[in-house]
């Protein structure tokens, strides 16, 4: 038996609504931004090209490639759902902790500091271009926070991850 399962992407003109590039690729819409953008500002043969796209049609690695490609892109970040961490309330959503990249740190709504020991981790997807590397983000306040049932069931205290080229 032979499973066939590909995935078909246009990009369309906003001005004349003409298909510029069409792709079938066998990966999902995460993986699918860089190629397809790629591909129709060859067709266009222009030198910029500012790509408007579907929230959820990304991941930082295909704006990344559409950056170095001279591709703007605009998308709308997934609104972040419910922790999987069944204990996180909302005030304790990933959206509550801010970034700082200047120190790479995260700092959480108790203003507790979540750093990195600057470790890639490795997640594997099902092509290896769907596969991403992320970091981890702790802080040893978690152990004596008051709030701590609030924002995490994990008994070390809270752990953010951040993919590559999340924030660029
Ligand atoms: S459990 Fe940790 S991350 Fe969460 S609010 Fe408390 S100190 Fe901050």
């Amino acid at each position: 038996m032979v499973e066939v399962s590909y995935n078909i992407q246009a990009a369309v003109d906003n001005k004349h609504n003409l298909v510029i590039a069409t792709h079938t690729i066998n990966r999902n819409d995460l993986n699918a931004l860089g190629a397809i953008a790629l591909e129709a500002k060859e067709n266009l043969q222009v030198e910029t090209l500012t790509v408007l796209v579907d929230k959820g049609y990304h991941n930082g690695r295909e704006i990344d490639q559409c950056k170095k490609n001279n591709i703007t892109t605009i998308v709308a970040h997934p609104t972040p759902g419910r922790s999987k961490e069944s204990a996180t309330q909302p005030e304790y959503l990933v959206a509550q902790f801010q970034y700082n990249k200047s120190d790479d740190t995260y700092i959480c709504p108790k203003g507790e500091t979540l750093k990195t020991t600057g470790r890639w981790h490795k997640k594997s997807g099902r092509t290896e271009q769907s596969g991403y590397q992320f970091k981890k983000y702790r802080t040893p306040a978690c152990k004596e926070c008051p709030v701590k049932h609030l924002c995490t069931s994990r008994s070390a205290g809270r752990e953010l991850s951040e993919a590559n080229h999340e924030y660029l």
